[in-house]
């Protein structure tokens, strides 16, 4: 067996996440991951059996806008992710996973996600971002109850993105 080491260097690396919505939070880890990798695929949870608020092709179309706006386009890719995480990295050939830390409950999870995902696909590498200090708090989740309360946005999300989230609550 060859040593990871003496084998290639990977320049790609996958973003899963369900982005319902997208929030400074996400955009933070994918670009100071985009410092780091030549290439960040964002694979956007599509598992069926999982509910979002927004419908896959919302969050598709709010994650292109704001990196049409952040000018981060020609290094990233979108991606549905329907099944297996592992099966998604076999897939495209990528190896490397980007998660962000924000708080202990976090670690506890991404722990248990990390080590079943290495059961099922040893060649798998998670790299964990903690959290830039201002956006700890921030969860898509706290975005929603925000907006559901009528609350003011925009140390959460990007002004672009706001209108999307307002649209969706007016409903
Ligand atoms: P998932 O349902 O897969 O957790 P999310 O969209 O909630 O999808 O999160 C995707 C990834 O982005 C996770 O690793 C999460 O920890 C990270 N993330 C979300 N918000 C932040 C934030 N404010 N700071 C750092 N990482 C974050």
């Amino acid at each position: 067996m060859q040593d990871c080491y003496s084998s290639k260097v990977e320049k790609v690396a996958v973003y899963p996440g369900s982005f319902d919505p997208i929030t400074w939070g996400h955009i933070d880890i994918l670009k100071r991951s985009l410092c780091i990798f030549e290439k960040v695929i964002i694979a956007v949870n599509n598992t069926p059996s999982k509910k979002f608020l927004f419908s896959f092709d919302e969050r598709v179309k709010m994650i292109k806008e704001v990196l049409n706006k952040e000018k981060i386009n020609s290094r990233v890719e979108i991606k549905e992710l329907k099944g297996l995480l592992v099966d998604f990295l076999k897939i495209n050939n990528v190896k490397v996973v980007i998660r962000g830390l924000r708080v202990v409950s976090d670690f506890e999870y991404e722990f248990r996600m990390a080590w079943a995902n290495k059961k099922l696909w040893k060649d798998i590498e998670m790299i964990y971002f903690f959290s830039s200090e201002k956006y700890t708090f921030l969860a898509s989740t706290i975005v929603k109850e925000v907006a559901n309360l009528g609350g003011d946005l925009s140390c959460f999300v990007p002004k672009y993105i706001e209108k999307y989230i307002k649209e969706k609550f007016k409903k």
